[in-house]
């Protein structure tokens, strides 16, 4: 299946200190274009790695048709802004990026580029973006990227507006091109979709049912990938562990990610993102067994009150999910565990809070994201009563982000003395520093006499520990 273009390390960060993938546009400037003319685009990306990985896709796809990627709207025919929902303010940014192009106001943006939105916006607001941004020419939700190839040639045939916002759909979205930013980690999606119906989420609106993409399809790209020089795979679905191999090989997530690690050349596996009920010991067994499939869950709990958990719809109770933190701890190799916390749920009590710090404690998480709740449209969170007023939630989400900042600072400085192999992601601008990644997914900063280490495996000795990172020097012994 899928080929993909490797971009030169150099040629994405010259001389720069590198942190992570990105999606946004990054090929060399070019002179002006539009559809007819240069046929250039440019796509900006919000939100998580399945966006960003649907990016580059959905660049794969214009690559095919002779597009080329500039790194500026300004310097675009086409812009694509690839869009989350999840949270109410990363929906707000996105008409904020479409206003930018309003022929009345004077931006000095032209008005004559082809706009298109991709994504979660797009299938939440449908064709009412039409109507808030007239200058709008293609809407897109992610269930019917498939059809992107039809709709660009619909464009380009003159066509004012078009849409893809079907959601009914067994396909997953591969391409025959995939334009990768990152020259090292490549990122792939198994699985598309959400059937789960957590009460606050949009997803299963937006991107529709689950979809698996059958393993031998699968395991082709990552051999390809690794063929080419990537070492590292992340493995992507709005709940990944809850894969079901649609071939006849009917291969379970855990076989899965065995055969993925597998593959030779490949150094690291790490999979994003797992519900807690679809976590068995198959798959805590499988990274005991295989070295390169990474010591690191992220396994998002959401609240510590099962009276929450029920309102949320989890499907689990708090204590059911420190039953599967107990079988992740009981692992062979320490395995580290992250998480995702929303505060200030609707009816979310003092207690019920007391009660998320407290298994902040039990669980003794190595890293959590937290947020606080907003109400997304088409969730039946929406609608429920009790709002928790927006002050106690930022009060509410400080003491646990406070909380949560000394335990892993407390759990970092227990690594200190032990050695770690790093993958190198990145140099400062002193040439002799460096940031590299633990299989934990720790970042480790650290020293090096050595030069041009970006994409190295190294084994680095922690000398330091923050709360976020650890600090260290090569280890050479
Ligand atoms: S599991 Fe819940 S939170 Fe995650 S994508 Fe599905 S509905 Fe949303």
């Amino acid at each position: 299946m899928g080929e993909s273009i490797h971009v030169p390390l150099a040629a994405l960060f010259p001389g720069a200190s590198f942190s992570g993938a990105s999606a946004k546009g990054n090929a060399p400037a070019s002179s002006l274009g539009g559809l007819r003319g240069g046929r250039t685009f440019y796509i900006e990306t919000f939100g998580c790695q399945m966006n960003e990985h649907d990016s580059e896709k959905v660049a794969g796809v214009l690559l095919r048709r002779g597009y080329r990627q500039v790194a500026s709207p300004d310097e675009a025919g086409l812009v694509f802004y690839n869009t989350c929902s999840i949270r109410e303010k990363a929906a707000q940014k996105v008409f904020s990026r479409l206003g930018e192009f309003n022929p009345k106001n004077n931006s000095g943006r032209d008005s004559g580029k082809v706009i298109g939105v991709l994504g979660c916006v797009a299938q939440q607001e449908g064709e009412q973006i039409f109507e808030r941004a007239p200058w709008v020419s293609l809407v897109c939700g992610s269930a019917s990227y498939r059809k992107l190839p039809l709709l660009l040639a619909r464009l380009e045939a003159g066509e004012r507006r078009v849409t893809g916002l079907e959601t009914d759909t067994d396909e997953t979205f591969e391409t025959e091109l995939t334009r990768r930013d990152h020259p090292f980690r490549a990122y792939l999606t198994i699985i598309e979709g959400c059937d789960k119906a957590c009460s606050y989420c949009v997803v299963p609106y937006t991107r529709g049912p689950e979809r698996s993409r059958a393993s031998d399809s699968i395991l082709r790209e990552v051999r390809e990938l690794a063929e080419v020089g990537y070492t590292e795979i992340q493995l992507l679905g709005q709940t990944v562990n809850s894969y079901r191999d649609p071939s006849n090989r009917h291969l379970t997530f855990s076989e899965l990610l065995l055969a993925v690690a597998e593959i030779p050349g490949i150094r690291r596996v790490r999979f994003l993102t797992s519900h807690p009920r679809d976590l068995g010991g198959d798959i805590v067994a499988a990274i005991d067994a295989s070295p390169a499939l990474c010591d690191h869950v992220h396994l998002p709990v959401q609240a510590g009150s099962t009276r929450v958990l029920r309102a949320m719809q989890r499907t689990y109770t708090r204590e059911e999910y420190l039953e599967k933190i107990g079988l992740i701890r009981r692992a062979r190799r320490p395995i580290s565990i992250t998480t995702d916390i929303i505060v200030g749920f609707p009816g979310e009590s003092e207690q019920d809070f007391e009660e998320t710090l407290s298994l902040l404690e039990a669980a003794q998480f190595d890293g959590a994201f937290s947020f606080q709740y907003s109400p997304r449209p088409h969730t039946p969170a929406a609608v429920m009563a009790d709002p928790v007023p927006e002050s106690e939630k930022l009060r509410r989400l400080q003491a646990l982000q406070e909380r949560q900042r000394a335990i892993q600072l407390r759990r970092n400085q227990g690594l200190v003395g032990e050695v770690f192999e790093v993958l190198v992601e990145g140099a400062s601008r002193r040439e002799t520093q460096w940031t590299g990644r633990t299989s934990s997914n720790r970042v480790l900063n650290f020293t090096s006499s050595r030069t041009d280490l970006l994409g190295e495996y190294l084994r680095v000795r922690v000398t330091g520990a923050g709360p976020n990172s650890l600090t260290g020097e090569e280890s050479i012994e």
